[in-house]
């Protein structure tokens, strides 16, 4: 008998199930072993009907997502939380950062596309306080992070929860899968993003670029490093930052840049703060990141949301 599929889609932008459709002519193995009874993107099916695995994209920030979930959750047998929002809060968390009345007046109060300054009328979901990853909500069966997931980790994932194969994921970092050298660069110093040819090989920390590669999970196969961008972390923190809570990218990051370039960890946290404003822009809004030492950025990098448009 095939696996019954059910998908929802939360506070999130729809990249995961666009995602899901990149899987080509995996989805196409896929939909032979699955009978898929509800994905927004691609059916218009508005209840839950049972089904074995249930597939979440996004954060909870409405009383609209938390009522889907509880009724997605009653509907499945397993709960897969899908993209670094589900699992996270992913860039949906961001708004953590800031108070809801805040992101309220930011989005409606004046500029270009509501000059009038309307809010939502009564039937639109209402903002909650905060915004929270699926399972501050309900129990999660599996984790699957990424924005979006990369495709062969998610066939691999829907086939390890349907029971098609066993799960063999990588613990490791971003820089498990990149070509980069970590090479001693005395002398490099602090600076954004562009990358030389002649360096090409040279790992963005031994330039002085801050990538975040060492304390991301390495579900993607870091196709940002090889195409000559640094890791900004979208797959969430590593398993040693997730699992130890003395750690931070904060000191982490500075240590490797300081043996590499010579770089002070003091002049590190300064650029962290004051001119990268690096944080864990994925995973700010999970309970895991709340003890770390950069959740300090709240203080700094979640000013109030100045209203768009106006003087
Ligand atoms: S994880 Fe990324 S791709 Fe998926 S819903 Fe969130 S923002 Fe979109
Ligand atoms: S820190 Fe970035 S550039 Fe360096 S090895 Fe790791 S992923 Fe590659
Ligand atoms: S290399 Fe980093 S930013 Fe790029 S996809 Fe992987 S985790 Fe995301």
């Amino acid at each position: 008998m095939k696996a019954r599929v059910s998908t929802d889609w939360l506070s999130g932008c729809s990249g995961c199930h666009v995602a899901m459709v990149d899987l080509h002519e995996k989805l196409l193995g896929l939909v032979e072993e699955v009978d898929f009874v509800r994905v927004p993107v691609l059916m218009d099916e508005k209840d839950y009907p049972k089904a074995d695995v249930g597939v979440v994209e996004g954060a909870v920030r409405s009383d609209h997502d938390r009522v889907a979930l509880e009724k997605m959750r009653a509907s499945v047998d397993k709960l897969i939380a899908f993209g670094s929002c589900a699992v996270y809060g992913g860039p949906s968390g961001l708004g953590w950062l800031h108070e809801r009345d805040d992101v309220m007046a930011a989005v409606y109060d004046g500029g270009p596309t509501n000059a009038g300054g309307e809010r939502p009328d009564a039937d639109a979901p209402i903002l909650e306080d905060s915004v929270v990853p699926i399972d501050e909500v309900v129990e999660v069966d599996a984790y699957l992070p990424g924005c979006p997931p990369h495709p062969y980790f998610i066939a691999a994932g829907l086939r390890a929860v349907l029971g098609v194969s066993d799960l063999q994921l990588t613990a490791m970092s971003v820089c498990a899968d990149c070509d980069r050298k970590m090479l001693k660069n005395e002398g490099a110093e602090l600076h954004r993003g562009e990358v030389t040819a002649e360096k090409d090989s040279l790992c963005f920390l031994s330039q002085g670029v801050v990538c975040l590669g060492s304390v991301s999970l390495n579900r993607c196969q870091a196709p940002c490093p090889h195409s000559g961008v640094a890791c900004f972390g979208c797959a969430g923190p590593s398993v040693d930052l997730i699992t130890e809570p003395h750690l931070d990218l904060r000191n982490l990051i500075g240590r490797r840049l300081n043996m590499l370039t010579g770089v002070s960890e003091e002049e590190v946290t300064r650029y962290f703060q004051e001119d990268a404003k690096t944080l864990y822009a994925y995973a700010v809004a999970s309970p895991v990141i709340h003890g770390k030492p950069t959740v300090e950025i709240r203080e700094w990098a979640g000013p109030k949301p100045a209203a768009q448009g106006g003087e």
